[in-house]
């Protein structure tokens, strides 16, 4: 009975002794097991971290490559191509940087770039970001000494001023060419074709012209002949927009392919004028380009809306010039005109902006009425614009959207019905959109000499 009960309690103390170590194997495992996901866990999200870090060095790369493009296609504007210019600066220590640093930027931009690897390793990925970081850097700094020279070669030569008369002969070209039959006074028409020949004389001429007084006041002459056929060609129409109840309808971030046709059928059904402001990059498409090149023919002026629908206001001076030069130039080589008039995206413009449409004899067109087609249906868009339309409102509707195209007859029919006359803005304003003023309306507009002001012109609740 002793012998059992003493291996009974032995058996108990085995056993006991047996879960104590299960009982310690299982937390040393368990502590183990935690330990090494964790740690696991750690390297995991390091990894991720590094391929984040590496990721955003590759868009800050990027976006420097895209400010280093748009500074060397800027620099192919102001290059000397005229045989005299070229003749008279020929070893120039200016023209030389300034060619040297081009072919600079063109090895840096044919470079390769590499992307951040999705399945990297830390290591691997660190060294890439330091890589893609000073790349960033290098591709930053040429894109400021690549602007740089240019802006001394532009100095030079004059090409800043000369290109604003290039500019303004253009857009003098579209009043000769579209109001032919339709002003009261001919001469003016004769006056403009006259300014223009003048232009065109100094621009071409054989002789060097080292003063940029001389463009500067062609192009004052031209706005002048230019302001003279508007205000004519409104006599004839017999609008006079400060007796009348004049608006005008703008249509922004177009061409579209499936939506514009649409509102220029509605448009022309109902004998109805309107301006367009157009995005640089769909002009380009071939499609869009001839809806553009329609939108011309049938008289409507054509404005830019960026290259892209960038905040302009957001960006350096290289980028903000591509953004608008670029577009001019798609708009002028489509239809043969370069626009008058300057709509930034969202309503955004800073003195930069305003500088920048100075330099390409440009108004900026803004708006006191907007349908907010973008987040509307379209009984809702016509109630909006129907209600807040006064006599000289600029009214901002966007043609590539489906609340527009739907309800845009109706706003024409119902604003008519109220007694509302459909203007151009050239039309509205009572003569040339005048360059560097930011209208808000007929009678909203602040002048060059006038600080930016948050806008108090829009209606209130959209
Ligand atoms: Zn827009």
């Amino acid at each position: 009975m002793g012998a059992a009960r003493h291996l009974q309690q032995h058996m108990k103390r085995s056993s006991m002794r047996l879960v104590c170590a299960l009982v310690a194997v299982a937390v040393i495992c368990c502590t183990a097991f935690v330990s090494a996901g964790y740690r696991l866990g750690v390297v995991h999200n390091q990894r991720i971290q590094a391929l984040a870090q590496c990721n955003a060095a590759r868009s800050a790369l990027s976006r420097n490559l895209k400010t280093l493009r748009n500074a060397s296609l800027l620099s192919d504007d102001v290059a000397p191509v005229e045989a005299n210019i070229k003749a008279a600066f020929a070893g120039n220590p200016a023209l030389t940087d300034f060619e040297s640093s081009r072919a600079h930027a063109a090895t840096l931009l044919a470079e390769p770039s590499r992307q951040c690897p999705a399945d990297g390793s830390i290591p691997e990925l660190s060294a890439l970001t330091t890589t893609l970081r000073g790349r960033a850097q290098t591709i930053r700094s040429h894109a400021r000494e690549l602007t740089q020279a240019s802006d001394k070669v532009a100095n030079l030569t004059n090409a800043g001023p000369r290109r604003t008369l290039a500019t303004a002969i253009s857009q003098a070209q579209w009043w000769v060419d579209f109001t032919a039959g339709q002003v009261s006074d001919e001469s003016t028409r004769i006056a403009l074709s006259e300014a223009i020949g003048n232009a065109r004389n100094l621009l071409d001429g054989n002789g060097i012209v080292m003063d940029r007084q001389p463009y500067i006041q062609q192009v004052a002459a031209l706005n002048a002949a230019m302001d003279a056929v508007a205000v004519s060609h409104n006599a004839k129409l017999g609008v006079d927009c400060s007796k009348v109840a004049c608006v005008a309808l703008t249509f922004d971030d177009g061409p579209n392919a499936k939506n514009t046709p649409v509102v220029i059928d509605v448009l022309r059904r109902t004998k109805t004028t309107a301006t367009f402001f157009t995005v640089g990059e769909h002009v380009a498409k071939p499609d869009e380009g001839k809806l553009t090149v329609s939108l011309t023919r049938a008289g409507y002026p054509i404005g830019n809306h960026s290259w892209s629908h960038a905040n302009l206001a957001t960006l350096g001076d290289t980028d903000l010039t591509a953004q608008l030069q670029r577009t001019n130039d798609e708009i002028e080589q489509t239809t043969g005109y370069a626009p008058l008039m300057i709509r930034p995206p969202y309503s955004s413009w800073n003195d930069a902006v305003r500088q920048r449409a100075i330099a390409m004899n440009a108004a900026i067109i803004n708006y006191d009425t907007i349908g907010v087609d973008w987040a509307r249906t379209a009984p809702q868009v016509r109630a909006n614009v129907v209600r807040w339309t006064k006599p000289g409102s600029i009214i901002l509707l966007h043609d590539p959207q489906d609340s527009t195209a739907q309800s845009i007859e109706s706003i024409i029919t119902d604003l008519k019905a109220r007694g509302f006359v459909f203007v151009t803005i050239p039309q509205l304003l009572g003569g040339l959109p005048k360059p560097g003023w930011v209208y808000y309306s007929r009678t909203g507009y602040l002048t060059p000499d006038q600080p930016w002001t948050d806008s108090s012109y829009f209606t209130a609740e959209w």
